[in-house]
């Protein structure tokens, strides 16, 4: 099946035209180097002066599904009109406390809760860190002794995350554990396979992440496909290629050890397809979730369930783009007939800055990409102003 990623009718029909020239501002800026490079500083400004409105117009409602579950539940009830279900995510980051962990943990299961049986909602989102403190997290990957009180926390980190795979389990609601920094990252990979081997015995509700920048993700996923083959379970799968590309090279320097991260984006890419070609090829025991916003990589998946004979809605298989982001991909993809998930985020204004501060900064590419969404989100304003 052939996909017009070009149709920016198909693509933008969600979003109002007011929205999409805040959005035409917002990538018009972003698409000078110097600009993206201080936008979240000068947001950061903006938001303790108090223009709240701006922040909201230009960056809040073009990113994240609003500052409640209940608004963030109407934007994904829209999405669904246009064939487009989301993952929907708790914006918050790293706790710095048991207390906001354990609220933490209550606000993942109200989602859970809540979304179940909404068809617009196929999915959870999580982060760990939110969950655990990720200085014990990173105790426990080098082996280092734990303390009476650390030792406790990590247990409250086992405890919360269990709670909530089991209860994702129970309401048959997918649970997405996202991938963060390698220096902790290794023990939560850890915790979520014991996680897939308990409750993904009769289908993939657990799905661990994995990052493709990363040099040893490709035989990481290989051996992790052997254990799941071994003892019986199913693997959820969230491919990306990672999101913190500079932050690990800067502490590789700064800490004088080999960067565990790809020195091209070729390497990364390529890396990134043969994973996505060796799930497609063993999705019997595997639910995978292309999450990308990388047109080649989706056009190469389309090809590729194509010759595996894959039905573009085979459950096994979803795409996913951030809200905001990759809409050419996600819109004209669900016109397609496949399955489509938005990465829908919400929450409070200053609670989801980090996430948006993300957005903007998160790697040098993002100047590439916002070059392409103004590209587009210009053709569509002159499309809809010939309309007239
Ligand atoms: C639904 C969804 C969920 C996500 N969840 C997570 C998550 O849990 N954890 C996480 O870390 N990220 C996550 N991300 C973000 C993701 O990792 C990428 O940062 C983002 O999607 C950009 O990559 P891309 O595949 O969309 O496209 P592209 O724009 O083609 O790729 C950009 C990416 O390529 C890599 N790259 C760029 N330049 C270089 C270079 N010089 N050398 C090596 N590699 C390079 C970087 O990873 C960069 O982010 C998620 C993204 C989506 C869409």
């Amino acid at each position: 099946m052939r996909v017009d990623f070009r149709n920016g009718a198909v693509a933008f029909a969600y979003r109002s035209t007011q929205q999409l020239r805040y959005a035409y501002r917002l990538f018009q800026w972003l698409r000078w180097k110097p600009v993206a490079y201080l936008a979240p500083w000068l947001a950061n400004i903006a938001l303790r002066l108090g223009l709240r409105p701006l922040i909201k117009r230009y960056l809040f409602d073009l990113f994240c599904g609003g500052e409640t579950l209940e608004e963030a539940l109407k934007t994904a009830q829209n999405l669904y009109r246009y064939g487009v279900q989301v993952l929907i995510d708790y914006a918050t980051e790293a706790q710095p406390d048991e207390q906001g962990r354990e609220k933490a943990k209550k606000v993942f299961e109200q989602i859970l809760q809540l979304a179940h049986n909404k068809p617009w909602v196929n999915a959870v989102a999580l982060k760990p860190s939110a969950l655990g403190n990720i200085d014990v997290l990173e105790k426990v990957q080098n082996h280092q002794r734990l303390t009476q009180q650390e030792q406790k926390q990590y247990d409250a980190f086992l405890e919360r995350m269990d709670f909530l795979a089991a209860k994702a389990q129970q309401l048959k609601q997918p649970l997405y554990i996202d991938a963060e920094e390698s220096w902790f990252q290794a023990t939560v990979d850890e915790v979520c396979e014991t996680l897939m081997q308990r409750y993904n015995q009769q289908a993939a509700y657990v799905y661990t992440t994995i990052q493709c920048y990363k040099k040893n993700s490709f035989s990481y996923l290989k051996t992790l496909y052997q254990r799941a083959e071994q003892k019986g379970f199913y693997l959820g799968i969230k491919l990306v290629r990672g999101a913190y590309l500079e932050k690990e090279r800067k502490r590789a320097r700064k800490s004088g050890y080999p960067s565990p991260v790809f020195a091209t984006k070729k390497e990364t890419d390529e890396t990134y397809n043969n994973a996505l070609a060796f799930c497609l090829e063993r999705l019997e025991n595997i639910g995978l979730c292309i999450a990308t916003h990388n047109e080649e990589s989706c056009r190469k998946a389309v090809q590729w369930m194509e010759a595996y004979q894959i039905a573009p809605d085979d459950q096994r298989v979803t795409f996913s783009q951030l809200y905001g982001m990759g809409d050419h991909l996600s819109f004209n993809l669900a016109k397609a007939g496949y399955n489509v998930l938005k990465y829908l985020p919400y929450g409070p204004i200053h609670e989801t800055f980090p996430y948006l501060a993300r957005r903007i900064k998160e790697n040098s590419s993002i100047v590439k990409q916002s070059h392409l969404e103004y590209f587009l989100i210009a053709q569509e304003l002159k499309r809809r102003r010939s309309e007239k």
